[in-house]
């Protein structure tokens, strides 16, 4: 089932760890079929550089299995809850990528203080807010994914395709699974610099107008500098 999907998640799982965003088996990756609405999702323990296209998991939007032998990513629901909030997404990134965990662990937004950045991403990168004892206790893999959404309602998720979940680490996410994995790139290069920018400068900024310009750009179809 969803053989030619699973050979894209299978190299998608290679290309995280061959950018080093992934470590040990920190973070998963999923990717939507558009045609059933059945997701491919990376399984639990097993790492990265290990997965075969077989190992890989099938289910509907419900979590419910359809195929696969072994236990799906725990972070499923998680994504899970992204794509029904956001349904012209098809493959979500979750890494624990370093420089992007860092601004989670903060608790800090990675602000957008270049073009790469805005060529990617318009807004800042938002982080999501301290989850309730409660959110915790019960369905905290679904409220994660809740509160995720929750940081889009007044922003469209597909020009700044990314957060950091606080305490945690980045979700990523893309129109498919080469635009998810070049998100997650990026990602991880912008809040890097990010980093070294605000030490060598802590009110660095960066005029709105030039965001505005680059992210036309990028909606006609190119990325290039
Ligand atoms: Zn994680």
């Amino acid at each position: 089932m969803l053989e030619g999907l699973k050979i894209e998640v299978y190299k998608a799982n290679q290309e995280l760890a061959k950018n080093g965003l992934v470590t040990l088996r920190w973070g998963n990756i999923s990717a939507r079929d558009e045609r059933t609405g059945y997701i491919v999702i990376k399984p639990r323990r097993i790492a990265f550089t290990q997965i075969k296209p077989d190992d890989l998991i099938v289910c509907d939007m419900e979590g419910k299995i359809l195929e696969g032998s072994h236990t799906p990513s725990s972070d499923l629901f998680t994504h899970l809850e992204i794509y029904k909030a956001f349904p012209q997404v098809g493959s979500v990134a979750h890494t624990h990528s370093k420089w992007a965990t860092v601004f989670a662990q903060a608790g800090e937004s990675i602000p957008n203080l270049g073009t790469t950045h805005a060529d990617y991403f318009k807004y800042d990168i938002p982080v999501t807010r301290t989850m309730r004892p409660e959110e915790i206790a019960k369905d905290y893999e679904k409220n994660t994914g809740r509160i995720i959404a929750d940081a889009f309602t007044l922003k469209d998720p597909m020009t700044t395709p990314a957060i950091l979940v606080k305490n945690h680490g980045p979700f990523v996410w893309g129109r498919d699974i080469a635009d998810a994995v070049d998100n997650a790139v990026a990602l991880e290069y912008v809040a890097e610099m990010a980093f070294y920018t605000l030490r060598l400068n802590t009110d660095a900024d960066m005029n709105k107008y030039l965001i505005e310009k680059h992210v036309q750009r990028k909606q006609g179809g190119k990325n290039e500098q």
